[in-house]
């Protein structure tokens, strides 16, 4: 039986198509940590921290990792506990990082991409069988329109309708009339074909001023309402009060989570990520919690890198839960881009190929492990040295 064998740590930056800002993020996204594993047979598989040192939530209950903790915490713990672990037991490498440090989701998270990924290459089979099987072929992508101009956002929402986006994210959060403002532009320019969904990253102060601006937003046909406030009894407050089902993000890491959200009485919808739970066997549990209480889920995450987008690609297939159109990226490499804009974050990405697309969704792929090779050159290409 082959086993891990070592694990390497690094760092890269890609280039951003545009700034991509939302309620509360200070620093830029895609400054993340990879991780690259070694088996005793050679083999190698890949995982990515997109670790962000302002992303918390829920009253300081969980707190920020940047970069450069998470490769400390991988380097200095993670790393030594888990080599010798046979490939494809999950649930022995959790149980001995859990073990060795409390916490730190996305850093296991990261670890434990690369051991699926291994597993898969060593089983020839996609992730997605180990976690389960598909439950479904395609993911339906959502593009999320971060903290930009209204004027901007007008010529980016044209462009994705023409492109087949059917679901559109807005980041509000900010200012009130500026927020109700982006909204009614965005629909006047999708026309009513689309979705539109919103996002407030905790911004609003009280409950009472979510219920007030959503209502001023409600006329343009909100599909549902994400994390208004921050806190899970505030959330489900808001939800109580207005039309549209509400969401919960930053205050829904993990299994347990999801219960006090049941509990809530208010909350419709779970944002599931691969890392606020500490990888993809967890997040399974996350869907599993919420099926059982009939809450209907997405996959959103941190505008991850190719490789971390590959971990949510192979989640969305394989989860029930994940009913919804997921806020994922379209990992794209510079040679396959033409100036699409539609779920593009980036300049380059750190795959051989693009994630095929077809209706507004990607072909999950079904090559082995993660299912698409990882471009080495692109990894030196951007490394950085902190
Ligand atoms: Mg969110």
């Amino acid at each position: 039986m082959p086993t891990i064998k070592s694990i390497e740590t690094l760092i890269v930056q890609l280039p951003t198509r545009r700034e991509h800002k939302w309620a509360g993020l200070t620093e830029v996204i895609g400054r993340y940590v990879i991780v690259k594993m070694t088996d005793s047979d050679g083999r190698v598989g890949w995982g990515e921290a997109p670790a962000l040192k302002d992303w918390g939530g829920e009253f300081g209950r969980y707190f920020g990792e940047s970069a450069l903790i998470a490769r400390a915490v991988i380097d200095t713990y993670l790393a030594p506990a888990i080599v010798g672990v046979e490939l494809g037991n999950i649930a022995e490498l959790h149980a001995r990082m859990d073990a060795i440090i409390r916490g730190y989701p996305y850093s296991k998270a990261a670890v434990e991409f690369a051991a699926y990924d291994l597993a898969g290459r060593w089983l020839n089979v996609p992730v997605s069988t180990l976690l389960g099987g598909r439950a479904r072929d395609r993911v339906s992508v959502t593009h999320s329109i971060g903290l930009i101009s209204i004027d901007e956002a007008r010529v980016e929402v044209a462009k994705l309708v023409q492109e087949g986006v059917r679901t559109i994210k807005v980041k509000i959060g900010v200012d009130p009339d500026r927020d109700v403002a982006m909204v009614d532009a965005v629909r006047e320019v999708a026309g009513n074909a689309v979705e539109i969904c919103v996002d407030a990253n905790e911004g609003y102060k009280t409950p009472g001023e979510a219920v007030q601006v959503v209502r001023r937003m409600e006329k343009n046909r909100l599909k549902y309402v994400e994390q208004p406030v921050m806190g899970i009894e505030r959330i489900a407050e808001v939800g109580r009060r207005i039309d549209a089902p509400v969401m919960a993000d930053e205050s829904a890491w993990n299994a347990h989570d999801s219960i006090q959200i049941v509990r809530s009485g208010g909350i419709q919808i779970v944002s599931i990520y691969t890392t606020k739970a500490g990888g993809l066997y967890k997040a399974m549990e996350v869907g599993a919690v919420c099926r059982a209480a009939g809450i209907i889920c997405n996959v959103n995450g941190s505008i991850e890198t190719g490789i971390g987008n590959l971990a949510n690609v192979q989640l969305a297939a394989a989860s029930p839960s994940v009913t919804l159109s997921c806020v994922i990226p379209i990992s794209t490499p510079a040679e396959f881009q033409h100036g699409q804009v539609a779920g593009i974050y980036y300049k380059d990405d750190l795959l051989v190929e693009p994630m095929k697309v077809v209706d507004g969704a990607i072909v999950v792929p079904s090559g082995p492990g993660m299912g698409i090779e990882v471009d080495q050159k692109k990894i030196e290409k951007y490394c950085v040295r902190d």
